[in-house]
């Protein structure tokens, strides 16, 4: 079970991971975990991508509007300067897929700091593939929370997302591939759907 950081001489610290796909909850069990957090008296920082347009800049939004105030970066090496300017017990990264396979080492040396970081993100991108850093955080985690939609089809569990309208579409040299690092990830019921196993048609 994912812990709550004590305010202890620094040891190592722990790897906390929630991935899912789009609409599975990942935003609200993070702030979840943040507002008990700061209750708990921790030095929290919550970090989002400055790509995430979604609301307010300094803010994590779910699909339900709810929100709580983060730190807008951009990239990976701002991330690091934000966090390694102080000792944070708890470091929370909103939609980690945006930062990329760099992230890893950042995140691994925050977490040999003594930090506890919960890293979010997509683990599947929108043709059904694994979406890094997401699965590699999954392999070395003390703890992962695997999160499922559910299905705009039929109601069951749900694995996957995709692009609206995406039975029978044809990816052109403009679409957005499914690890492409940009606003393509960003969306609402307007771009994507959930899908369960049956259901999910990827792009061809
Ligand atoms: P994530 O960060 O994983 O994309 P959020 O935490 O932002 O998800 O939003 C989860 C909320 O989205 C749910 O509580 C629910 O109200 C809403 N929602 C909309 N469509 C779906 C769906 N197909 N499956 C599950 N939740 C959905
Ligand atoms: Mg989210």
């Amino acid at each position: 079970m994912p812990m709550i950081p004590v305010a202890s001489p620094r040891s190592a610290g722990r790897l906390d991971v929630i991935a899912g796909p789009m609409f599975s909850g990942k935003s609200e069990e993070l702030m979840r975990r943040v507002r008990r957090a700061k209750i708990a008296g921790v030095k929290v920082l919550v970090l989002s991508h400055s790509l995430d347009t979604r609301s307010d800049l300094s803010a994590i939004t779910s699909h339900d509007g709810i929100n709580i105030p983060a730190v807008p970066v951009g990239d990976v090496e701002s991330l690091a300067e934000v966090a390694r300017a102080d000792d944070f017990d708890l470091v929370a990264i909103d939609e980690a897929q945006f930062f990329g396979p760099d992230l890893v080492p950042t995140v691994f040396e925050l977490v040999e700091r003594g930090a506890t970081v919960i890293v979010e993100g997509l683990c599947v991108t929108f043709d059904g593939g694994p979406f890094e850093p997401m699965p590699t955080f999954m392999a070395v985690a003390e703890d992962v929370l695997k999160l499922t939609a559910v299905c705009t089809i039929c109601g069951r569990d749900a694995v996957f997302h995709q692009r609206v309208g995406t039975p029978g579409f044809i990816a052109e040299d403009s679409e957005p591939r499914a690890t492409d690092i940009d606003a393509s990830h960003i969306g609402g019921l307007e771009s994507y759907v959930a899908r369960c196993r049956e259901h999910f048609a990827p792009p061809r």
